[in-house]
């Protein structure tokens, strides 16, 4: 079952995708760290998506649809895979859709969280994309293209929010929760 969970930047779910994963056994994909490590080692791929980056805008659709298509492909329906930062577009969640198994993806996590929180822990994480300005330009580019996905997993009625605006541990707690909840629901006997 493949979990894509949604929310702004700054709002914990690579943390929390992180810590689910390593606890249930589930298997997480974030394209964030896929992107940094490509950066790192400096190769084409990297040299391209660095551009972007540095301003806080996205990669394009074809390089990151390139990225995930093979592993979201492979996906075995019991197992749950978190894709953490993919899509970020709806010319992604429908290439998601086209790439995915069939009837694999079966839940959306929202993670909500107000701005000027977003704000201070943005700033205080010290990522290189993480000055002032990027912040805010990361935090529109978020509320007018990626936003909208909300809406489309909503419409499929497998959205489920949860409140990013509490304790590590209570939201940790509510994710674990909400994916098996949707694991027993669309794929147990
Ligand atoms: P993240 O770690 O998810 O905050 O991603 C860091 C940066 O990587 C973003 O600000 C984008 O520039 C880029 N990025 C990650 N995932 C995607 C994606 N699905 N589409 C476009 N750009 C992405």
């Amino acid at each position: 079952m493949i979990t894509v969970l949604l929310g702004p930047p700054g709002v914990g779910k690579g943390t929390q995708a992180q810590a689910a994963a390593a606890s249930q056994g589930w298997m997480h994909m974030s394209t964030g760290e896929m992107l940094r490590d490509e950066v790192g080692r400096g190769t084409e791929l990297g040299l391209q998506a660095d551009q972007f980056m540095r301003r806080g805008d996205l990669v394009p659709d074809d390089v990151m649809v390139d990225m995930v298509a093979v592993r979201v492909s492979q996906v075995p329906s019991k197992e749950v895979l978190l894709l953490d930062g993919f899509p970020r577009t709806l010319p992604q969640s429908e290439a998601l859709v086209a790439k995915a198994p069939s009837g694999a993806i079966g839940l959306s996590v929202y993670f909500r969280a107000p701005d000027e929180v977003l704000v201070q822990r943005l700033l205080s994480r010290g990522r290189r994309d993480d000055a002032r300005e990027v912040v805010r330009h990361r935090l529109a580019v978020y509320h007018e293209t990626t936003e909208p996905l909300v809406g489309f997993y909503r419409e499929q009625g497998i959205l489920r929010e949860i409140d990013a605006d509490r304790s590590i541990e209570i939201i940790q707690e509510d994710l674990v929760r909400t994916v098996q909840a949707a694991l027993e629901a669309n794929f147990l006997p």
